[in-house]
Protein backbone atom coordinates (compact mmCIF):
# COMPACT_ATOMS: atom_id res chain seq x y z
CA UNK A 1 0.00 0.00 0.00
CA UNK A 2 1.31 3.73 -0.98
CA UNK A 3 1.25 5.98 2.06
CA UNK A 4 -2.27 7.88 2.07
CA UNK A 5 -0.07 10.85 3.24
CA UNK A 6 2.01 11.45 -0.10
CA UNK A 7 -0.50 13.87 -1.58
CA UNK A 8 -0.52 12.65 -4.76
CA UNK A 9 -2.83 13.51 -7.77
CA UNK A 10 -5.50 11.69 -10.01
CA UNK A 11 -2.68 10.71 -12.83
CA UNK A 12 -0.23 9.89 -9.88
CA UNK A 13 -3.07 7.26 -8.36
CA UNK A 14 -3.39 5.89 -12.10
CA UNK A 15 -0.08 5.94 -13.01
CA UNK A 16 0.45 3.10 -9.73
CA UNK A 17 -2.77 1.47 -10.77
CA UNK A 18 -1.52 0.76 -13.99
CA UNK A 19 2.04 -0.33 -12.59
CA UNK A 20 -0.09 -2.66 -10.04
CA UNK A 21 -2.05 -4.25 -12.79
CA UNK A 22 1.32 -5.26 -14.99
CA UNK A 23 3.00 -6.72 -12.01
CA UNK A 24 -0.11 -8.36 -10.86
CA UNK A 25 -0.45 -10.14 -14.67
CA UNK A 26 2.51 -10.52 -16.08
CA UNK A 27 5.62 -10.00 -12.91
CA UNK A 28 4.50 -11.64 -9.92
CA UNK A 29 3.17 -14.99 -11.18
CA UNK A 30 6.50 -15.82 -13.29
CA UNK A 31 9.02 -14.19 -10.88
CA UNK A 32 9.85 -17.14 -8.70
CA UNK A 33 10.46 -19.19 -12.03
CA UNK A 34 12.40 -16.43 -13.54
CA UNK A 35 14.80 -16.15 -10.82
CA UNK A 36 15.19 -19.68 -10.51
CA UNK A 37 15.99 -20.22 -14.44
CA UNK A 38 17.89 -16.68 -14.18
CA UNK A 39 15.73 -16.14 -17.25
CA UNK A 40 15.35 -12.66 -18.88
CA UNK A 41 11.96 -12.45 -20.50
CA UNK A 42 12.41 -10.17 -23.46
CA UNK A 43 8.77 -9.65 -24.13
CA UNK A 44 8.59 -7.36 -21.25
CA UNK A 45 10.47 -4.56 -22.83
CA UNK A 46 7.62 -3.58 -25.58
CA UNK A 47 5.15 -4.40 -23.18
CA UNK A 48 6.92 -1.44 -21.07
CA UNK A 49 6.94 0.54 -24.17
CA UNK A 50 3.71 -0.04 -24.96
CA UNK A 51 2.55 1.33 -21.02
CA UNK A 52 4.75 4.45 -21.89
CA UNK A 53 6.98 3.08 -19.39
CA UNK A 54 10.26 3.41 -20.80
CA UNK A 55 9.62 6.85 -21.45
CA UNK A 56 8.01 8.06 -18.48
CA UNK A 57 10.38 11.15 -18.13
CA UNK A 58 11.05 11.56 -22.24
CA UNK A 59 8.61 15.21 -23.76
CA UNK A 60 6.16 13.61 -25.83
CA UNK A 61 7.99 15.17 -28.89
CA UNK A 62 9.97 11.62 -27.95
CA UNK A 63 6.99 9.50 -27.63
CA UNK A 64 7.36 9.92 -23.94
CA UNK A 65 5.12 10.55 -21.23
CA UNK A 66 6.74 13.43 -20.27
CA UNK A 67 5.73 12.72 -16.31
CA UNK A 68 7.44 14.49 -13.03
CA UNK A 69 9.87 12.55 -11.36
CA UNK A 70 7.69 11.38 -8.24
CA UNK A 71 5.44 9.54 -11.09
CA UNK A 72 7.72 7.48 -12.64
CA UNK A 73 8.98 6.29 -8.96
CA UNK A 74 5.65 5.60 -7.93
CA UNK A 75 5.20 3.58 -10.75
CA UNK A 76 9.07 1.50 -10.23
CA UNK A 77 8.25 1.37 -6.83
CA UNK A 78 5.03 -0.86 -8.13
CA UNK A 79 6.87 -2.72 -10.43
CA UNK A 80 9.71 -3.82 -7.71
CA UNK A 81 7.32 -4.90 -5.47
CA UNK A 82 6.12 -7.25 -8.22
CA UNK A 83 9.49 -8.29 -9.92
CA UNK A 84 12.96 -6.00 -9.17
CA UNK A 85 14.81 -7.48 -11.77
CA UNK A 86 12.37 -5.71 -14.16
CA UNK A 87 12.87 -2.79 -11.99
CA UNK A 88 16.33 -2.45 -12.53
CA UNK A 89 15.88 -2.49 -16.17
CA UNK A 90 12.98 -0.30 -16.14
CA UNK A 91 15.39 1.95 -13.46
CA UNK A 92 18.45 2.36 -15.87
CA UNK A 93 16.59 2.62 -19.04
CA UNK A 94 14.56 5.43 -17.62
CA UNK A 95 17.37 6.75 -15.41
CA UNK A 96 20.85 7.05 -17.25
CA UNK A 97 20.61 6.29 -21.24
CA UNK A 98 17.96 8.10 -21.48
CA UNK A 99 18.13 10.89 -19.65
CA UNK A 100 22.06 11.18 -20.72
CA UNK A 101 20.90 11.46 -24.24
CA UNK A 102 17.99 14.39 -23.72
CA UNK A 103 20.28 16.39 -21.52
CA UNK A 104 23.21 15.93 -23.56
CA UNK A 105 22.82 14.70 -26.75
CA UNK A 106 22.25 16.69 -30.38
CA UNK A 107 19.26 17.57 -32.04
CA UNK A 108 20.16 14.36 -34.41
CA UNK A 109 21.15 12.09 -31.82
CA UNK A 110 17.72 12.58 -29.76
CA UNK A 111 15.50 12.26 -32.86
CA UNK A 112 17.21 8.86 -33.61
CA UNK A 113 17.64 7.28 -30.58
CA UNK A 114 14.87 8.43 -28.09
CA UNK A 115 11.62 7.81 -29.48
CA UNK A 116 12.41 4.37 -30.14
CA UNK A 117 14.02 3.59 -26.39
CA UNK A 118 10.57 5.30 -24.94
CA UNK A 119 8.43 2.68 -27.31
CA UNK A 120 10.63 -0.12 -26.10
CA UNK A 121 12.01 -0.81 -29.69
CA UNK A 122 15.89 -0.25 -28.29
CA UNK A 123 16.28 -1.05 -23.93
CA UNK A 124 18.89 1.18 -22.61
CA UNK A 125 21.92 -0.13 -20.88
CA UNK A 126 24.66 2.25 -18.95
CA UNK A 127 28.29 1.17 -19.37
CA UNK A 128 30.90 2.87 -16.83
CA UNK A 129 32.41 0.12 -14.55
CA UNK A 130 34.71 -1.97 -15.10
CA UNK A 131 36.78 -4.80 -13.62
CA UNK A 132 39.37 -2.71 -11.99
CA UNK A 133 37.42 0.70 -12.22
CA UNK A 134 33.98 0.32 -9.50
CA UNK A 135 33.95 2.96 -6.54
CA UNK A 136 36.76 4.72 -8.50
CA UNK A 137 34.82 4.76 -11.88
CA UNK A 138 37.18 7.74 -12.97
CA UNK A 139 40.07 5.56 -13.05
CA UNK A 140 38.54 3.54 -16.35
CA UNK A 141 40.87 2.14 -19.07
CA UNK A 142 38.79 1.82 -21.84
CA UNK A 143 40.28 3.47 -24.43
CA UNK A 144 39.12 5.43 -27.54
CA UNK A 145 40.89 6.99 -29.99
CA UNK A 146 40.35 9.32 -33.39
CA UNK A 147 40.63 7.74 -36.57
CA UNK A 148 39.57 9.86 -39.54
CA UNK A 149 35.66 9.75 -38.93
CA UNK A 150 35.33 7.40 -36.39
CA UNK A 151 36.58 6.61 -32.94
CA UNK A 152 38.22 3.09 -32.07
CA UNK A 153 37.48 1.14 -28.69
CA UNK A 154 39.25 -1.01 -27.12
CA UNK A 155 38.92 -2.57 -23.40
CA UNK A 156 35.51 -4.32 -21.04
CA UNK A 157 32.99 -2.79 -19.30
CA UNK A 158 31.92 -4.85 -16.71
CA UNK A 159 28.53 -5.14 -14.71
CA UNK A 160 26.20 -3.97 -17.62
CA UNK A 161 22.98 -4.13 -16.87
CA UNK A 162 20.58 -5.22 -20.23
CA UNK A 163 23.68 -5.71 -21.84
CA UNK A 164 22.69 -8.69 -23.81
CA UNK A 165 19.75 -7.01 -25.10
CA UNK A 166 20.49 -3.42 -24.80
CA UNK A 167 20.32 -1.63 -28.52
CA UNK A 168 21.52 1.59 -27.21
CA UNK A 169 24.49 1.51 -24.57
CA UNK A 170 25.94 4.72 -23.22
CA UNK A 171 29.74 3.86 -22.51
CA UNK A 172 31.75 5.81 -21.27
CA UNK A 173 35.68 5.86 -22.26
CA UNK A 174 38.82 7.52 -22.28
CA UNK A 175 39.94 9.82 -25.12
CA UNK A 176 43.00 11.42 -23.58
CA UNK A 177 45.97 9.45 -24.69
CA UNK A 178 48.45 7.58 -22.40
CA UNK A 179 51.47 10.35 -22.20
CA UNK A 180 48.73 13.00 -21.46
CA UNK A 181 46.29 11.15 -18.67
CA UNK A 182 43.61 13.96 -18.07
CA UNK A 183 41.64 12.26 -15.07
CA UNK A 184 37.73 12.61 -14.79
CA UNK A 185 38.38 15.55 -17.88
CA UNK A 186 39.78 12.64 -19.76
CA UNK A 187 37.06 10.25 -19.85
CA UNK A 188 33.84 11.06 -22.44
CA UNK A 189 30.65 9.08 -23.27
CA UNK A 190 29.45 7.42 -26.70
CA UNK A 191 26.36 6.00 -27.82
CA UNK A 192 26.76 2.58 -28.93
CA UNK A 193 24.78 -0.12 -30.64
CA UNK A 194 25.60 -3.81 -30.91
CA UNK A 195 25.75 -3.83 -34.80
CA UNK A 196 29.00 -2.28 -34.77
CA UNK A 197 32.29 -4.04 -36.01
CA UNK A 198 34.20 -5.13 -32.71
CA UNK A 199 31.32 -5.24 -30.21
CA UNK A 200 30.39 -8.49 -28.35
CA UNK A 201 28.58 -9.44 -24.90
CA UNK A 202 30.97 -10.97 -22.73
CA UNK A 203 31.00 -12.96 -19.57
CA UNK A 204 27.45 -13.25 -17.86
CA UNK A 205 27.15 -13.18 -14.29
CA UNK A 206 25.61 -15.60 -12.19
CA UNK A 207 24.17 -13.62 -9.18
CA UNK A 208 23.03 -14.30 -5.80
CA UNK A 209 20.09 -12.00 -6.60
CA UNK A 210 18.19 -9.94 -9.39
CA UNK A 211 18.56 -13.28 -11.42
CA UNK A 212 16.45 -12.21 -14.37
CA UNK A 213 18.28 -9.07 -15.16
CA UNK A 214 21.14 -9.62 -17.27
CA UNK A 215 24.33 -8.36 -15.96
CA UNK A 216 27.14 -9.06 -18.43
CA UNK A 217 30.71 -7.81 -19.73
CA UNK A 218 30.59 -6.05 -23.00
CA UNK A 219 33.97 -6.49 -24.69
CA UNK A 220 34.99 -3.58 -27.56
CA UNK A 221 37.79 -4.89 -29.80
CA UNK A 222 38.91 -1.94 -32.29
CA UNK A 223 35.51 -1.39 -31.97
CA UNK A 224 34.65 1.44 -35.07
CA UNK A 225 32.12 4.23 -33.72
CA UNK A 226 31.40 6.91 -36.19
CA UNK A 227 32.16 10.17 -34.56
CA UNK A 228 28.98 11.45 -34.91
CA UNK A 229 28.46 8.60 -31.49
CA UNK A 230 30.29 10.96 -29.12
CA UNK A 231 27.64 12.74 -26.50
CA UNK A 232 28.13 16.31 -25.98
CA UNK A 233 31.66 17.26 -25.68
CA UNK A 234 34.65 15.36 -25.42
CA UNK A 235 36.15 15.03 -22.07
CA UNK A 236 32.57 15.72 -20.77
CA UNK A 237 31.69 11.98 -20.40
CA UNK A 238 32.17 11.36 -16.57
CA UNK A 239 30.85 14.56 -15.28
CA UNK A 240 27.85 13.54 -17.38
CA UNK A 241 27.67 10.14 -15.84
CA UNK A 242 27.89 11.62 -12.90
CA UNK A 243 25.14 13.71 -12.98
CA UNK A 244 22.84 11.09 -14.58
CA UNK A 245 23.41 9.06 -11.16
CA UNK A 246 22.26 11.35 -9.39
CA UNK A 247 18.92 10.34 -11.36
CA UNK A 248 19.49 6.88 -11.07
CA UNK A 249 20.01 7.12 -6.99
CA UNK A 250 16.54 8.27 -6.81
CA UNK A 251 15.52 5.16 -9.04
CA UNK A 252 17.34 2.38 -6.93
CA UNK A 253 16.13 3.99 -3.77
CA UNK A 254 12.28 3.32 -5.48
CA UNK A 255 13.16 0.38 -6.44
CA UNK A 256 14.60 -0.61 -3.01
CA UNK A 257 11.50 0.21 -1.46
CA UNK A 258 9.11 -1.95 -3.44
CA UNK A 259 11.28 -4.86 -2.32
CA UNK A 260 10.73 -4.01 1.26
CA UNK A 261 6.99 -3.36 0.75
CA UNK A 262 6.71 -6.51 -0.84
CA UNK A 263 8.31 -8.62 2.26
CA UNK A 264 6.42 -6.31 4.66
CA UNK A 265 3.44 -7.26 2.90
CA UNK A 266 3.92 -11.10 2.48
CA UNK A 267 4.99 -10.90 6.51
CA UNK A 268 2.02 -9.58 7.78
CA UNK A 269 -0.26 -11.83 5.79
CA UNK A 270 1.92 -14.77 6.87
CA UNK A 271 1.70 -13.96 10.74
CA UNK A 272 -1.71 -13.43 10.92
CA UNK A 273 -1.68 -17.12 8.91
CA UNK A 274 0.65 -18.66 11.16
CA UNK A 275 -0.01 -20.30 14.34
CA UNK A 276 2.02 -21.45 17.35
CA UNK A 277 1.49 -22.01 20.97
CA UNK A 278 -2.43 -22.30 19.92
CA UNK A 279 -2.16 -18.53 18.58
CA UNK A 280 -1.58 -16.90 15.63
CA UNK A 281 2.46 -15.32 16.12
CA UNK A 282 0.66 -12.24 14.84
CA UNK A 283 -0.50 -11.89 18.67
CA UNK A 284 2.90 -11.63 19.87
CA UNK A 285 3.33 -8.56 20.96
CA UNK A 286 7.46 -8.91 19.67
CA UNK A 287 6.02 -9.82 16.31
CA UNK A 288 4.13 -6.23 16.26
CA UNK A 289 7.17 -4.47 17.49
CA UNK A 290 9.18 -6.13 14.19
CA UNK A 291 6.02 -5.18 11.65
CA UNK A 292 5.90 -1.40 13.28
CA UNK A 293 9.61 -1.08 12.92
CA UNK A 294 9.20 -2.15 9.35
CA UNK A 295 6.71 -0.42 8.17
CA UNK A 296 8.58 3.51 10.19
CA UNK A 297 11.18 2.53 7.76
CA UNK A 298 9.83 2.15 5.05
CA UNK A 299 7.43 4.82 5.03
CA UNK A 300 10.71 7.14 6.24
CA UNK A 301 12.94 5.69 3.12
CA UNK A 302 9.79 6.53 1.09
CA UNK A 303 9.10 10.26 1.90
CA UNK A 304 13.08 10.88 2.30
CA UNK A 305 13.00 9.73 -1.51
CA UNK A 306 9.71 11.94 -2.43
CA UNK A 307 11.17 14.41 -0.58
CA UNK A 308 14.46 14.94 -2.95
CA UNK A 309 12.48 13.81 -6.13
CA UNK A 310 9.73 16.70 -5.33
CA UNK A 311 12.98 18.73 -5.12
CA UNK A 312 13.73 17.83 -8.73
CA UNK A 313 10.59 18.46 -10.20
CA UNK A 314 10.84 22.03 -8.79
CA UNK A 315 14.28 22.31 -10.06
CA UNK A 316 16.29 22.58 -7.10
CA UNK A 317 19.64 20.80 -7.59
CA UNK A 318 19.56 17.78 -4.89
CA UNK A 319 22.99 16.73 -4.55
CA UNK A 320 22.98 14.95 -1.52
CA UNK A 321 19.93 14.27 -1.14
CA UNK A 322 19.46 11.88 -3.72
CA UNK A 323 22.48 9.97 -2.09
CA UNK A 324 20.34 10.39 1.56
CA UNK A 325 17.67 8.63 -0.65
CA UNK A 326 19.47 5.65 -2.06
CA UNK A 327 21.66 4.69 1.09
CA UNK A 328 18.71 4.88 3.42
CA UNK A 329 16.10 3.19 1.39
CA UNK A 330 18.49 0.34 0.61
CA UNK A 331 19.59 -0.42 4.02
CA UNK A 332 15.78 -0.26 4.70
CA UNK A 333 15.44 -2.97 1.99
CA UNK A 334 18.38 -4.64 3.37
CA UNK A 335 17.44 -4.70 6.86
CA UNK A 336 13.10 -5.19 6.26
CA UNK A 337 13.83 -8.43 4.45
CA UNK A 338 16.12 -9.56 7.04
CA UNK A 339 13.46 -9.07 9.58
CA UNK A 340 10.84 -10.55 6.85
CA UNK A 341 12.92 -13.80 6.78
CA UNK A 342 13.34 -14.56 10.44
CA UNK A 343 9.11 -13.69 10.76
CA UNK A 344 8.77 -16.63 8.48
CA UNK A 345 10.86 -18.89 10.27
CA UNK A 346 12.15 -21.98 8.51
CA UNK A 347 9.67 -21.24 5.91
CA UNK A 348 11.28 -18.10 5.30
CA UNK A 349 14.53 -19.53 4.42
CA UNK A 350 13.45 -21.83 1.54
CA UNK A 351 12.12 -20.97 -1.95
CA UNK A 352 8.44 -21.75 -1.30
CA UNK A 353 7.76 -18.20 0.03
CA UNK A 354 9.18 -15.31 -1.88
CA UNK A 355 11.18 -13.18 1.12
CA UNK A 356 14.22 -15.39 0.56
CA UNK A 357 14.10 -13.53 -3.02
CA UNK A 358 13.48 -10.55 -1.64
CA UNK A 359 16.40 -10.73 0.96
CA UNK A 360 18.55 -11.70 -2.09
CA UNK A 361 17.12 -9.02 -4.20
CA UNK A 362 17.69 -6.44 -1.74
CA UNK A 363 21.45 -6.99 -1.17
CA UNK A 364 22.32 -5.53 -4.59
CA UNK A 365 20.71 -1.90 -3.62
CA UNK A 366 23.09 -1.48 -1.28
CA UNK A 367 26.15 -2.11 -4.05
CA UNK A 368 24.81 -0.54 -7.52
CA UNK A 369 24.95 3.15 -8.87
CA UNK A 370 27.48 3.71 -5.43
CA UNK A 371 28.01 1.30 -2.50
CA UNK A 372 26.38 2.84 0.45
CA UNK A 373 30.23 3.65 1.53
CA UNK A 374 30.51 5.91 -1.59
CA UNK A 375 26.70 7.34 -0.45
CA UNK A 376 28.32 8.33 2.47
CA UNK A 377 31.61 9.96 1.02
CA UNK A 378 28.83 12.29 -0.97
CA UNK A 379 27.26 12.63 1.86
CA UNK A 380 29.54 13.72 4.17
CA UNK A 381 31.84 15.94 2.07
CA UNK A 382 28.00 17.61 1.39
CA UNK A 383 27.85 17.67 5.39
CA UNK A 384 31.65 19.22 5.74
CA UNK A 385 30.53 22.14 2.86
CA UNK A 386 28.20 23.12 4.69
CA UNK A 387 24.80 21.73 3.65
C1 LIG B 1 23.93 -6.58 -10.33
C2 LIG B 1 24.79 -5.41 -10.68
C3 LIG B 1 24.42 -4.58 -11.72
C4 LIG B 1 25.23 -3.50 -12.08
N1 LIG B 1 24.87 -2.72 -13.15
C5 LIG B 1 25.75 -1.79 -13.61
C6 LIG B 1 25.49 -1.08 -14.84
O1 LIG B 1 24.45 -1.26 -15.49
N2 LIG B 1 26.44 -0.22 -15.29
C7 LIG B 1 27.59 0.02 -14.62
O2 LIG B 1 28.39 0.81 -15.08
N3 LIG B 1 27.86 -0.62 -13.44
C8 LIG B 1 26.97 -1.52 -12.94
N4 LIG B 1 27.24 -2.20 -11.76
C9 LIG B 1 28.51 -1.96 -11.08
C10 LIG B 1 28.35 -1.29 -9.73
O3 LIG B 1 27.98 0.06 -9.90
C11 LIG B 1 29.66 -1.49 -8.94
O4 LIG B 1 29.67 -2.86 -8.57
C12 LIG B 1 29.77 -0.60 -7.76
O5 LIG B 1 29.95 0.73 -8.15
C13 LIG B 1 30.93 -1.01 -6.83
O6 LIG B 1 32.10 -1.22 -7.56
P1 LIG B 1 32.95 -2.57 -7.33
O7 LIG B 1 32.00 -3.69 -7.46
O8 LIG B 1 34.13 -2.53 -8.21
O9 LIG B 1 33.41 -2.52 -5.80
P2 LIG B 1 34.68 -1.73 -5.24
O10 LIG B 1 34.69 -0.33 -5.72
O11 LIG B 1 35.90 -2.56 -5.45
O12 LIG B 1 34.34 -1.71 -3.68
C14 LIG B 1 34.63 -2.79 -2.78
C15 LIG B 1 34.34 -2.30 -1.37
O13 LIG B 1 35.20 -1.18 -1.06
C16 LIG B 1 34.43 -0.09 -0.61
N5 LIG B 1 35.04 1.18 -1.01
C17 LIG B 1 35.54 1.53 -2.22
N6 LIG B 1 35.98 2.79 -2.20
C18 LIG B 1 35.72 3.27 -0.95
C19 LIG B 1 35.93 4.54 -0.31
N7 LIG B 1 36.45 5.58 -0.96
N8 LIG B 1 35.55 4.66 0.98
C20 LIG B 1 34.98 3.61 1.65
N9 LIG B 1 34.76 2.41 1.09
C21 LIG B 1 35.12 2.25 -0.19
C22 LIG B 1 33.08 -0.27 -1.31
O14 LIG B 1 32.05 0.46 -0.66
C23 LIG B 1 32.90 -1.78 -1.20
O15 LIG B 1 32.40 -2.11 0.06
C24 LIG B 1 26.42 -3.25 -11.36
C25 LIG B 1 26.78 -4.09 -10.29
C26 LIG B 1 25.98 -5.17 -9.96
C27 LIG B 1 26.42 -6.06 -8.83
Amino acid sequence: MIDPLLDLTEEQRAIIETARAFGDEHLRPNAAAWDRDAHFEPSLVPALGELGFLGMLLPAEYDGLGLDARSYLLALEEIAAADASTAVMMSVHNSLPTQMLLTFGSAAQKQRYLAPMARGERLGAFALSEPDAGSDAASLRCQARRDGDHWILDGAKSWVTSGTHAGVILAMARTDTPDARKGAKGISAFIITPDLPGFSVGKKEDKMGMRASPTVQLVFDGMRVPADRLLGQEGMGFIYAMQSLEHGRLGIAAQAIGIARAAYEAACTYVTERKQFGKAIAEFQAVQFKLADMATRITAARSLLHMAAAAKDRGVEIGAQSSMAKLFASETAMWVTTQAVQLFGGYGYVKEYPVERYFRDAKVTEIYEGTSEVQRVVIGRAALSGL
